[in-house]
C-alpha cells in the first residue's frame, strides 16, 4: 500500500465508542487511540493502526462491539464489520456469529474479488483464514447502540476506516444496519475517511458517509461537513460521525453523547 500512495504525510488517528455511550466509556476509546497511535508512530500502516484500535474496543465489554455485541430478538449475537481504504479497497462482513473480532475477518476481504460476505458464508470464510469459532456472550442492556470505529492516516498519506458493531438492541435475525454498507456507515477516498454511528436504518437511508465526503470536494472544512451531516437528522434520531482528512487531526460530532478521541 505504501508504494501506491507514495507521499509523505503526518500520521493521525481518531476513534469513537458509539453514539449514546457516555463519558464513562471514554477510557476505552482513549486506550484504543493510543494502541493505534503507537503503530503509526513506529511507521506502521493506517490499516494496522485502525485494526489494533478496533480490536481493542471490540474486546472492551464497556463498549460492547464484538465480544459484547447486542443480543438479537432470538437471543443470538450477529455482528457486522467493515474496512475501507483511500486507495479503493473495501471489505465487509455482516450477521457473522461465533466471532469475537469481526473486524479482522472484514479486513481479510480487502483486495479479494468479493466485497461483502453474510452469515454462514462469512463464518466459513473466517474458518478458512484461521479465525477460531468462539462463543460470543453478548450484551442484554435494554437500550442503546453498539458501534466502535477508527479512522487513521499513516505517513504515506493512506487513510483507512474500520468500523464494527453488534447493531441495536432487539433487532431481528438477519437485520443489516449501516456499518457494513459502503457509503452509509463508512466511506474513504483520497480526501477523507468517515465512520458513522447511530440508528443504522436512518443512516442507510441518507447514505450519510459518502454524502458528507462529497461536500469536502466543494471546499468545506471537516467541521462544516460533519455539522451538515448531523443536521440532516431530527434530534430524536441518535447519530454521530468521526472524520479524518488528508491534513490535521480528526474530528467527532454527534447529536448525542459519543465518546471519541484523536491524536
Ligand atoms: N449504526 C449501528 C447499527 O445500526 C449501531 C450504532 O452505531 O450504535 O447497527
Amino acid at each position: 500500500m505504501k508504494d501506491i500512495v507514495g507521499t509523505i504525510s503526518s500520521p493521525a488517528i481518531i476513534c469513537h465508542g458509539g453514539a449514546g455511550h457516555s463519558a464513562k466509556d471514554q477510557p476505552g476509546v482513549d486506550a484504543a487511540v493510543e494502541a493505534g497511535w503507537d503503530i503509526l508512530q513506529s511507521g506502521g500502516t493506517a490499516l494496522d493502526a485502525t485494526l489494533a484500535s478496533v480490536v481493542m474496543m471490540e474486546n472492551d465489554p464497556a463498549l460492547n462491539a464484538g465480544t459484547g455485541g447486542r443480543i438479537r430478538s432470538d437471543g443470538s449475537v450477529q455482528l457486522d464489520a467493515a474496512v475501507m481504504t483511500s486507495n479503493g479497497q473495501f471489505g465487509a462482513i455482516t450477521c457473522i456469529q461465533q466471532t469475537k473480532n469481526p473486524i479482522l475477518v472484514a479486513a481479510k476481504l480487502l483486495g479479494e474479488n468479493v466485497n461483502i460476505l453474510a452469515g454462514t458464508g462469512a463464518r466459513e470464510f473466517a474458518d478458512k483464514i484461521g479465525v477460531a469459532r468462539e462463543d460470543v456472550v453478548g450484551s442484554s442492556k435494554p437500550t442503546g447502540n453498539d458501534t466502535v470505529g477508527a479512522v487513521a492516516r499513516d505517513e504515506t498519506g493512506l487513510i483507512v476506516v474500520a468500523s464494527s458493531t453488534g447493531g441495536c438492541t432487539g433487532m431481528p435475525v438477519g437485520r443489516i444496519g449501516d456499518v457494513p454498507l459502503i457509503g452509509a456507515g463508512l466511506w474513504c477516498d483520497e480526501r477523507i475517511g468517515i465512520a458513522a454511528t447511530g440508528i443504522g436504518e436512518q443512516i442507510t437511508l441518507k447514505m450519510s458517509s459518502v454524502r458528507i465526503a462529497d461536500r469536502t470536494a466543494e471546499g468545506y472544512d471537516i467541521e462544516n461537513v460533519l455539522n451538515w451531516g448531523v443536521n440532516q437528522y431530527p434530534s430524536d434520531v441518535e447519530v454521530g460521525f468521526i472524520a479524518l482528512a488528508t491534513e490535521g487531526v480528526g474530528l467527532g460530532l454527534a447529536n448525542t453523547k459519543m465518546p471519541w478521541s484523536s491524536k
